[in-house]
């Protein structure tokens, strides 16, 4: 053992916040000398926590012991399941509890929320991504121009970094909502972008947003459990996030979503509707014509599938325990670790801001054939990284279950994988 490999054993074992490795399950190391994989794909899907196990049992057990009346007589009774949620989520968003909803999945929500809050008018048609737009994103935008009668060519516009630069600047994004904002209807960011991590200045761009007129809404997928969000004070319009990366709630998890308050009470804002969007007190009348409730709840349109929002459950109880601003600044520092261990690499060029306020805890490195590079570092090292072709390799060091050692294995992986290619 080295002295690097000491100093990321002292880290680990000093940190303010210990790690909470052991309620998760650690995927076995695919080679290497390590038993566990030093697991930096959290930002693809995050680790399952020892506890959903028992959560999604739970509901098995109450629909096998009580068929249909585990609706009302289960432990949590399912009709109103997800409004065990609502609190942990308004936390962790910094939103008002009756202004967030678990519900459906990240795209659908995005539709749902230009449903309402995409309404082109006159010259003001247009909606703004980044042009590194998850292509989920990127397609739901498209077609909701078309839905319009609009042509996307014309509707869509794409935020593009300046020549030779990898990040958006917020000054060229307020730029252009200063020129152009009296033609945009929407802006929709991610709030941490997918792909080079970069971090958005979410209260800035939020106010000239909505200042030049537009709607704005944030796609959260990589900023939900990974930085500290306050979507109500931010004045947010509206937000989107799915729960199976930073959110650790499994495959597909049931995904989140967030409308302002000055929304969810105003008649006026069109919604696309379905039965589990009317006032609980009534439903079960079954009458023809829909009573939304003054919520965010208005915009779910199904009952939900209990036994993908037991590990939403399960996963919140964890947030809750350690806390947003804690993981936050433990975030900080695993994150600055595994820089300065890339920054000893020869000839590795991370595309994540340096500055800390300026990303979450992934980094993004740009190599050539990011996806053998992968491969070399899970069957020699055990170090479970996430490539986004062509060059990309992603690395996501989530302070609920990696460490400092972990880091420090991936600088010591990524050396030797790049000390033997072709070339050098
Ligand atoms: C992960 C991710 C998605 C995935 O969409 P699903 O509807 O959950 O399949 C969409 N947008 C962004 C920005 C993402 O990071």
């Amino acid at each position: 053992m080295n002295a690097d490999e000491r100093e990321a054993l002292r880290l680990d074992d000093t940190d303010p916040l210990p790690t909470l490795r052991e309620a998760f399950h650690v995927p076995p190391a695919p080679g290497g000398t390590y038993a566990e994989s030093a697991y930096f794909a959290g930002n693809s899907l995050g680790l399952q926590p020892k506890s959903t196990a028992r959560r999604v049992n739970e509901e098995l057990e109450d629909w096998a012991r009580l068929g249909v009346e585990g609706h009302t007589r289960g432990r949590r009774p399912w009709v109103d399941y997800h409004e065990h949620a609502r609190e942990p989520l308004a936390r962790l968003v910094g939103a008002l509890p009756h202004e967030v909803v678990a519900m459906n999945s990240l795209t659908v929500n995005l539709h749902l929320m230009m449903a309402s809050f995409y309404r082109p008018a006159g010259d003001r048609t247009r909606i703004v991504i980044e042009d590194t737009a998850f292509p989920s994103d990127s397609y739901a935008v498209q077609s909701q121009a078309v839905h319009h009668g609009l042509d996307p060519a014309h509707t869509v516009v794409r935020l593009r970094p300046r020549p030779g630069e990898e990040n958006l600047r917020t000054d060229d994004i307020l730029d252009h909502l200063e020129r152009e904002g009296d033609r945009v209807a929407l802006l929709l960011l991610g709030g941490v972008n997918y792909l080079n991590g970069q971090l958005m200045d979410m209260r800035a761009i939020t106010k000239a947003g909505r200042a030049a007129g537009a709607a704005v809404g944030w796609d959260l997928a990589h900023a939900v459990g990974n930085v500290p969000l306050r979507l109500h004070d931010w004045d947010v319009d509206f937000a989107a996030w799915c729960s199976y990366k930073y959110l650790n709630s499994g495959p597909g998890a049931v995904a989140g979503c967030f409308v302002h308050e000055r929304h969810v009470r105003d008649p006026e804002v069109p919604r696309l509707s379905g039965w589990w969007g009317t006032d609980p007190a009534t439903r079960f009348r079954m009458a023809p014509d829909i009573a939304p409730p003054a919520s965010a709840d208005a915009w779910q349109l199904s009952n939900p599938p209990i036994l993908a929002l037991a590990p939403v459950l399960a996963s919140l109880e964890i947030f809750d325990r350690v806390g947003m601003a804690a993981l936050r600044a433990k975030s900080e520092r695993l994150t600055a670790y595994l820089a300065a261990r890339l920054a000893a690499v020869p000839g590795l060029r991370v595309v994540t801001p340096a500055d800390p306020a300026a990303r979450g805890c992934q980094l993004s490195i740009r190599v050539p054939d990011a996806a053998a590079l992968a491969g070399r570092l899970a069957t020699e090292a055990g170090v479970l990284a996430d490539t986004r072709e062509p060059d990309v390799v992603r690395l996501a060091p989530v302070p609920l279950y990696s460490t400092f050692h972990d880091c420090h294995r991936a600088g010591r992986a990524l050396a030797a994988a790049l000390d033997h290619r072709p070339g050098g």
